[in-house]
C-alpha cells in the first residue's frame, strides 16, 4: 500500500482534528502518501482531494471543529453516488480509506469495503452512542462544555430558588445526560432509553424543595421530550419557579479536552496501523483502556447501551 485517504463525515465533533493529525502523520511516518478528503463523502463524490503533509496538520491538535470539514450527502446513501466516489479515490491512485464519524459514517465505510475498497471507521461523535468502544471522540469534551454550562446555571438557580431544565443533546443515546447529570447532582435525567413519569420527577423535586433546598437541577436528553414542555408540566404541577435552558450546538464546539485529544491521538494512529496489517471494514476502539477493532456491520447492528449501574447511581444520589 502506497496511498491512503482521510475524510470526516456527519456531525462534527471535538478532537477530529487530533484525529487527522494523527492519521497523517502516522501515514507519513510508515512512508505512505496520504491524501485530504474535504467535505465528507460530498466531497469525495466531487474529487475535492488534496495531499497532505506533515505540516497540513500542524496547530490544529487543540482546535474544535474538523480542518477536512464536514457535510451530510444524501447521493452516497445510493449505489451510484458510492460508485462515483470509488471512481475518484481510483482516480487520485488512493488505496484505502479512513472515515472518521458517527454511525452514519460507518454505514458509507460499509458500503465501500462491500464493494471492494478497504474502509476504516474512527468513532467521532459528541454522542457516545457507538457500539464496539467505551468512548468515541468528543464526548469527553462535550461533557464539559454541558457541565461548565451547568454549574453556571446552578449558581443562578440557587441565587433565585428557581428550578431549572437544562435539554442537553442526545436524540437516540443519553450518555451526554447521564454523565452530566451525575457530574452536576442532577434531581432528575431523562434519557430516551429509559421511561420516567412525570409523577417521580416532581415527587424528587417537592421532597427537595420541602427541605429547603434552593435549587434543583433536570437534564433532559434531547431525545426523551422537550425541555420547554417538561419545564410547563413542573410549573403546572408544582407551581415552583422553573426555567428552561436549551444548550444547543455549543456542546458540538470548543478546544478538545486531552482525554479527547489523546483518544483521537491512539484511533487515529491505530487505524493506519491495521490498515497496513490487511483489515478493512473494521472500526477501531477502546474497550478498558485497550485499543480494539470490530468488524463496523457487528457494531452497527448492536446498540450503544447506556450503563445501568451509573443511571441507578444517580437515582440514589439525588433523593
Ligand atoms: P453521523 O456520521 O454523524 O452519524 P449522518 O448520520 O448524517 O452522521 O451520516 C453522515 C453521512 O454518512 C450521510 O450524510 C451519508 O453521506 C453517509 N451515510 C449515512 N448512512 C448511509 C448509508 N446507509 N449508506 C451510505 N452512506 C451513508
Amino acid at each position: 500500500m502506497k496511498r491512503i485517504g482521510v475524510l470526516t463525515s456527519g456531525g462534527d465533533s471535538p478532537g477530529m482534528n487530533a484525529a487527522i493529525r494523527a492519521v497523517v502523520r502516522k501515514a507519513i511516518y510508515h512512508n505512505l502518501e496520504i491524501y485530504g478528503i474535504y467535505y465528507g463523502y460530498a466531497g469525495l463524490i466531487n474529487g475535492d482531494i488534496k495531499k497532505l503533509e506533515i505540516g497540513s496538520v500542524g496547530d490544529i491538535i487543540h482546535r474544535g471543529g474538523t480542518m477536512l470539514y464536514t457535510a451530510r450527502c444524501e447521493e452516497f446513501k445510493t449505489l451510484e453516488g458510492q460508485k462515483k466516489g470509488i471512481e475518484q479515490l481510483e482516480k487520485f491512485g488512493i488505496e484505502a480509506l479512513v472515515v472518521i464519524g458517527g454511525d452514519g459514517s460507518f454505514r458509507g465505510a460499509e458500503k465501500l469495503t462491500e464493494h471492494g475498497f478497504p474502509t476504516i471507521g474512527v468513532p467521532g461523535t459528541i454522542d457516545n452512542d457507538i457500539s464496539g468502544t467505551d468512548y468515541t471522540i468528543g464526548f469527553d469534551t462535550a461533557l464539559n462544555t454541558v457541565i461548565n454550562a451547568i454549574d453556571k446555571i446552578r449558581d443562578t438557580a440557587t441565587s433565585h430558588e428557581r428550578t431549572y431544565v437544562i435539554e442537553v443533546m442526545g436524540r437516540d443515546a443519553g450518555d451526554i445526560a447521564l454523565w452530566s447529570g451525575l457530574a452536576d447532582g442532577a434531581e432528575s435525567i431523562l434519557i430516551p432509553e429509559e421511561n420516567y413519569s412525570m409523577n417521580d420527577v416532581v415527587q424528587r423535586l417537592m421532597k427537595g424543595h420541602e427541605r429547603g433546598k434552593k435549587h434543583s437541577i433536570i437534564v433532559v436528553a434531547e431525545g426523551a421530550g422537550s425541555g420547554v414542555e417538561i419545564a410547563k408540566e413542573i410549573k403546572k404541577r408544582t407551581n415552583l419557579e422553573t426555567r428552561v435552558t436549551v444548550l444547543g450546538h455549543i456542546q458540538r464546539g470548543g478546544s478538545p479536552t486531552a482525554s479527547d485529544r489523546v483518544l483521537a491521538s491512539r484511533l487515529g494512529a491505530y487505524a493506519v496501523e491495521i490498515l497496513l496489517d490487511g483489515k478493512a471494514g473494521k472500526m477501531v476502539g477502546i474497550e478498558k483502556n485497550v485499543l480494539v477493532s470490530h468488524d463496523i456491520d457487528d457494531a452497527l447492528s448492536r446498540k450503544h447501551q447506556i450503563d445501568q449501574t451509573m443511571f441507578k447511581l444517580s437515582k440514589e444520589l439525588s433523593i
